[in-house]
C-alpha cells in the first residue's frame, strides 16, 4: 500500500507528503465538477446558498445557535492536494469506493462555506503517514488557528521519539483538540513511544478524535481491541471514536458505556453512502440514544462525496428526537471545549 510505512525522515517529507486521507473513505475518480456536479450535493436550487439555507434551517427548528462539527479538515495545502488525488485514484486505504469529493475549493472558501451554514466551530483534522511528520502539522496547525478563530486548535501525533516533547508543546501552545489516525498512519494507538503522549493529553483533559474503526478498510491495528488497551492504560482519556468507531459500530459502543471520558463523532455514520456497505445496526439504535451526551457532530468536510446537509438529515431520521440531535449536533460539543 503506497508509502505509508515510507520511515524515512526527509527535511522535505511534509511537503511530499502523500498520504490518503485515509478513513474518512474517500476514493474516486476526478470529477471535475464535484462541488456542482453530484447528485444531492446541491440544494433544491442547484446553489451552495441553497444549501446554506437547508443546513440553517435545520439547527434553526431545533432552536440552536448554530452547530459545532468536531470532524472537519484542514491541513497545509500540498498535503490536503495529495490526499485528495489519493481519493481520486481511489487509493487502497479507501476500499475500492469512488470518492468524488464534494467541496475541492480552496481554503478560504471552504471556511467561508463552513460559517455561511452556521457552523461555530470547526476543527482543523490533520495527522501524519510517517514519522517526522507531525510537529510540521502543527506547526501549521498554529498559524491556522491564529488566522482562522471559530477553528479549534488543533494538534497531532505519531509514535516516534520525541513525541511527548511535541505534545506538550502543542498543548503549551494552546491545542484544544488531537486527532490520531491509526489506519493511515498503520501503527499501535497502544505502542509504547505513546504512552507519554496519551498521559499527557489524560492529564490536560484534551479530546482526541481517533480514527480506529475498520473502516472504509481494515488496517494492521484498527479496530476495538488496541483502543481497549489504550484506555486500560488511560482511562480518562477523552477519545473521540471518529466515525463512530464504523464498521465495529457496537463494540465501540460498549467502550463508550465502559468508560465515560469516551465519545463517538458521527462522521458519515447513516449517510445513504455508508449504510450502503457498513450499515449502522438497527439494534443497537437504543444504546446510541443511551449515550446522546456523548456523540458529536462530525462531517469530514470537504472531502465527503456527498452534501453537507445530507449528514444532519441522516441524523434526524434516525428518530432519536430533537433532544438528542440537540446534543449532538452542538451542545455537547459546546460543552465539551467551554464555547
Ligand atoms: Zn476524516
Amino acid at each position: 500500500m503506497d508509502d505509508h510505512r515510507d520511515a524515512s525522515v526527509d527535511p522535505a517529507g511534509p511537503a511530499e507528503a502523500a498520504p490518503a486521507h485515509g478513513p474518512s473513505y474517500d476514493a474516486g475518480p476526478p470529477r471535475p465538477s464535484a462541488a456542482t456536479g453530484v447528485p444531492g450535493t446541491t440544494s433544491d436550487d442547484g446553489t451552495s446558498g441553497g444549501e446554506a439555507g437547508e443546513v440553517r434551517r435545520f439547527w434553526g427548528r431545533l432552536g440552536l445557535p448554530g452547530l459545532v462539527d468536531v470532524h472537519t479538515h484542514f491541513m497545509p495545502e500540498q498535503v490536503l492536494r495529495k490526499v485528495w488525488n489519493y481519493f481520486d485514484t481511489t487509493g487502497p486505504l479507501l476500499g475500492g469506493l469512488e470518492w468524488p469529493i464534494t467541496y475541492r475549493k480552496e481554503e478560504a472558501e471552504r471556511a467561508a462555506l463552513l460559517r455561511e451554514f452556521g457552523v461555530r466551530a470547526f476543527t482543523a483534522m490533520l495527522y501524519p503517514h510517517k514519522p517526522g511528520m507531525a510537529r510540521w502539522l502543527n506547526g501549521w496547525a498554529v498559524e491556522f488557528a491564529r488566522r482562522t478563530p471559530d477553528c479549534l486548535h488543533t494538534a497531532t501525533l505519531y509514535p516516534e521519539p520525541g513525541v511527548e516533547t511535541y505534545v506538550r508543546e502543542a498543548v503549551e501552545a494552546g491545542a484544544r483538540v488531537f486527532k490520531a489516525h491509526v489506519q493511515v498512519g498503520a501503527y499501535d494507538p497502544a505502542d509504547e513511544l505513546l504512552q507519554q503522549a496519551w498521559g499527557v493529553l489524560a492529564e490536560a483533559r484534551i479530546p482526541v478524535v481517533i480514527h480506529c474503526g475498520s473502516g472504509p478498510a481494515p488496517g494492521k491495528y484498527t479496530g476495538p481491541e488496541p483502543i481497549a488497551r489504550v484506555l486500560a492504560r488511560h482511562p480518562r482519556l477523552r477519545l473521540i471514536v471518529a466515525h463512530l468507531g464504523m464498521p465495529e459500530y457496537e463494540e465501540f459502543l460498549g467502550l463508550a458505556e465502559r468508560y465515560d471520558q469516551v465519545r463517538l463523532d458521527t462522521t458519515m455514520a447513516f449517510t445513504d453512502f455508508t449504510e450502503g456497505f457498513m450499515p449502522f445496526p438497527r439494534r443497537a439504535l437504543p444504546r446510541l440514544a443511551a449515550l446522546g451526551d456523548r456523540v458529536l457532530l462530525g462531517s469530514d468536510f470537504p472531502n465527503i462525496p456527498y452534501s453537507y446537509v445530507h449528514q444532519l438529515h441522516a441524523l434526524e431520521r434516525l428518530g432519536l428526537g430533537q433532544e438528542w440531535l440537540r446534543a449532538v449536533c452542538h451542545d455537547n460539543a459546546a460543552t465539551l471545549f467551554g464555547l
